[in-house]
């Protein structure tokens, strides 16, 4: 029952003002505890961790506005008010500065003290269900891709290894039609495979994470790296990949690892959605304090009404060419999760039938750029 009760500690120097608070919150159900100046009210605090702290701003010794200033350090989740006869708009501004939630001029009747603990008590109440909820959400994303790794990822994984045994025909000889069909299921079960992986990546990239591991990223270097290993890809289809040499620093501050993933998955688009005999070419340029890397391709365009809802999960654009290489129409989304994490920012124009251009801007590395000077 005891536990239940909202704690409210009173700090002041008069014991008339101490007796009065008290008897009138005691009197509500409230458990209050009392002290007469600002030392004696801290450790109160610190051993309570009260609900609310009533503080005199006027008291001999540590005076209220420096009690208002280690409330927060001792005890974070205290609501405090000040109380004060001598309320000028200065103190109440310089008490609000310091934490303090609300004011309470002297003198005042026992309903406006209601009143007043009464906001502070709701406002602890939002914020703890406030609280409640972000715990809630960050629980519920957190066991899904749990879930979505383990329960659904792993069992397909099985399933997809068994096909690809059957289909080698070490199991034995089957008939041509039991091995279409196998390899038609096989195949439907890699798409949903990616399908889950694009997610996965998608619902792991977290801002304040990766920031964390920024380190100094040449995108030049990136971006060859990437032609090299796209090159075989593209040569399937006789489409040819060109990187100009910058001629500015290239450098910038990221995850190399994911900003390999996102321009991997703009590449991979440029020769998914390209002609036979077409191009992509990469080229860098700069804008004011940013790196723009621009993806250009001699594709088969996107029309104009697709292009605002390109970015957004699972938007595909429909359409029969898709058919050769079906996507999560995830590919996008992922890129500008991570190029929004570095802080940067992704751009689309497209002539249908013609090509496209992704333009990926950076902010350029600060450090890399005033040695590069000297
Ligand atoms: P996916 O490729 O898996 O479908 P994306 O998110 O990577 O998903 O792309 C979304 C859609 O945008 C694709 O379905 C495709 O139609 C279109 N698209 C993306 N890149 C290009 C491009 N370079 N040229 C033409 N269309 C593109």
């Amino acid at each position: 029952m005891e536990e239940n009760k909202h704690s409210i500690v009173i700090i002041d120097d008069e014991e008339s003002m101490r007796d009065s608070c008290r008897m009138i919150l005691d009197k509500d159900g409230f458990l209050t505890e009392t002290a007469e100046d600002g030392e004696k009210g801290l450790s109160k605090i610190k051993e309570m961790k009260p609900d609310i702290v009533l503080i005199d701003l006027k008291m001999p010794g540590i005076g209220g506005l420096d009690v208002l200033e280690k409330v927060n350090d001792i005890s974070p989740d205290t609501i405090p008010i000040v109380i004060t006869g001598y309320a000028t708009v200065e103190s109440a501004v310089e008490a609000m500065k310091k934490g303090a939630y609300d004011f309470l001029p002297k003198p005042f009747t026992p309903e406006q003290l209601r009143v007043i603990i009464k906001r502070g008590l709701e406002k602890i109440r939002l914020s703890r269900e406030a609280e409640a909820l972000r715990n809630e959400k960050k629980l519920i994303e957190e066991n899904f891709i749990t879930m979505v790794s383990h329960q659904l990822r792993s069992p397909l994984v099985a399933i997809a290894q068994y096909f690809e045994v059957m289909l080698s025909g070490s199991v034995g000889e089957m008939s041509k039609q039991h091995k279409d069909m196998l390899s038609k299921a096989r195949n439907r079960v890699n798409s949903l495979l990616d399908l889950i992986n694009d997610w996965l990546d998608a619902a792991r990239i977290d801002k304040g994470q990766l920031v964390e591991k920024f380190k100094p990223v040449s995108l030049e270097n990136l971006l060859k790296n990437q032609i090299e290993f796209l090159k075989p890809l593209a040569e399937k289809d006789d489409i040819q990949l060109e990187i100009e040499t910058p001629d500015i620093e290239s450098t910038i501050m990221g995850d190399k690892e994911t900003l390999e993933q996102a321009f991997s998955n703009l590449l991979n688009n440029a020769i998914k959605y390209n002609k036979p005999n077409g191009s992509v070419k990469v080229s860098f340029r700069e804008n004011n304090d940013n790196i723009i890397t621009d993806i250009k391709d001699t594709g088969i365009g996107i029309k104009k009404k697709h292009i605002p809802h390109l970015f957004n999960q699972f938007y595909r654009v429909n359409r029969n060419q898709d058919k050769k290489g079906k996507g999560s129409g995830l590919g996008l989304s992922i890129c500008k999760k991570i190029i929004e994490a570095h802080s940067g920012a992704i751009d689309v124009s497209s002539v249908p039938g013609e090509g496209t251009l992704f333009a990926v801007s950076l902010p350029k590395s600060k450090e890399k750029k005033t040695k590069s000077f000297s």
